[in-house]
């Protein structure tokens, strides 16, 4: 009988990464995930998720690379595997382009992605308006895909996966021992987050087989990303905007820019337009705390708040998150490991 109840709030990218991450670490332990919603209707199913990273200010970059490179190495067995079509995970090649020389030339990932260099000038005369660039092979994660396949993974593992909205974490604390809080934006009213806010993003889906390298625009807001069965080009970057439905002028101005790095763009068909309101904090919370609920003292992790970086970090902050649960059951009295 399995003795530890642990409940993962969360079905996006992070809180599958977390639940199969616990689940198959600690069979001795029940794990169940909750969400509101499931794929194909969370944040994480339109993520282009390309596998790249900014800095976060006040998180160590030791800790930061280890985010990066561990996810890397997981998505990268999958991509090189026969799982990789149905988890539509794959390695995508191409380019980050700058339009002024960086002081900080290569990102802190450079070691961890395949191939890092800097372009060339020949490259670069594809692109007038830049001058610097980056050229490597990175991974793309195709979260309408992905999902499925890790919560399959998660079911063989013995997890248990439950549809329902959670207004307050005391409504868990007499059916599990452990809460393990992957809510992204949800967090701001699920624990009272006020550091988590909505980032607009928009993006069209295009149709153009002939696209096969990336390129994305050192400044987030313009990017193609070639995917397994259509092109992903965006964006906007729209701070505290929570508006859901598609805004004509970002979908012109979207076709507009990318057309200006890639003149092809403009004789692709349209498939679809979506928009996501990435998860932002200064920094992700990945940490534990012990919260009183119910007269019980019951042991939390977080796990949020990875902005416009959720799909690449997400195994690595699981892991992480593992660890932080691994050490909630170490603190445990005796009887309820039992
Ligand atoms: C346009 C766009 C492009 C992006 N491109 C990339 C990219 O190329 N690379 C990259 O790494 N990232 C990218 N991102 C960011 C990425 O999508 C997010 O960082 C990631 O999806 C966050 O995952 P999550 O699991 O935290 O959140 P979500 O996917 O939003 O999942 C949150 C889950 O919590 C559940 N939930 C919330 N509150 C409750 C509650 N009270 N009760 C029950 N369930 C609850 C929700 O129902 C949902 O299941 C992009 C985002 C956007 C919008």
């Amino acid at each position: 009988m399995k003795s530890v109840r642990v409940v993962v709030v969360g079905a996006g990218v992070i809180g599958f990464s977390t639940a199969v991450c616990v689940a198959e670490a600690l069979p001795f332990c029940s794990v169940t995930l909750l969400a509101e919603k499931f794929s194909p209707d969370t944040t994480s199913d339109g993520a282009a998720g390309i596998l790249f990273a900014g800095k976060f200010p006040d998180i160590p970059l030791e800790r930061q690379r280890r985010w990066f490179k561990n996810s890397f190495d997981h998505l990268l067995d999958i991509a090189q595997s026969q799982h990789s079509p149905e988890a539509g995970v794959m390695l995508s090649s191409g380019w980050q382009i700058f339009k002024d020389v960086q002081a900080d030339k290569k990102p802190f990932w450079s070691e961890a992605v395949i191939g890092f260099r800097f372009m060339t000038d020949s490259e670069l005369k594809r692109f007038p308006e830049h001058k610097f660039g980056h050229a490597f092979t990175t991974i793309k994660c195709e979260c309408s895909s992905y999902l499925p396949w890790l919560e399959k993974r998660f079911r063989k593992a013995g997890g248990l996966v439950e549809q329902r909205k959670v207004n307050s974490l005391q409504e868990l604390s007499n059916s599990y021992d452990i809460i393990v809080n992957c809510s992204g934006l949800g967090s701001k009213l699920l624990v009272g987050d006020n550091k988590v806010y909505p980032v607009r993003g928009q993006v069209l889906k295009v149709e153009a087989p002939w696209l096969q390298h990336f390129i994305r625009d050192g400044d987030g807001k313009t990017y193609i990303f070639p995917g397994m069965h259509c092109v992903t080009i965006g964006g906007t970057r729209q701070e505290g905007d929570r508006r859901l439905q598609v805004d004509e002028g970002d979908t012109k101005g979207i076709l507009e820019r990318c057309s200006g790095l890639e003149p092809s763009i403009g004789k692709a068909k349209v498939l679809g337009e979506w928009v996501g309101l990435r998860p932002s904090r200064r920094n992700p919370r990945v940490e534990r705390e012990v919260v009183q609920l119910q007269g019980r003292r019951v042991p939390v992790v977080h796990n949020y708040g990875h902005g416009g970086w959720g799909v690449t970090l997400a195994w690595g902050t699981a892991l992480d998150a593992l660890g932080l649960v691994r050490q909630c059951l170490h603190e445990m009295p005796l009887q309820a490991k039992l």
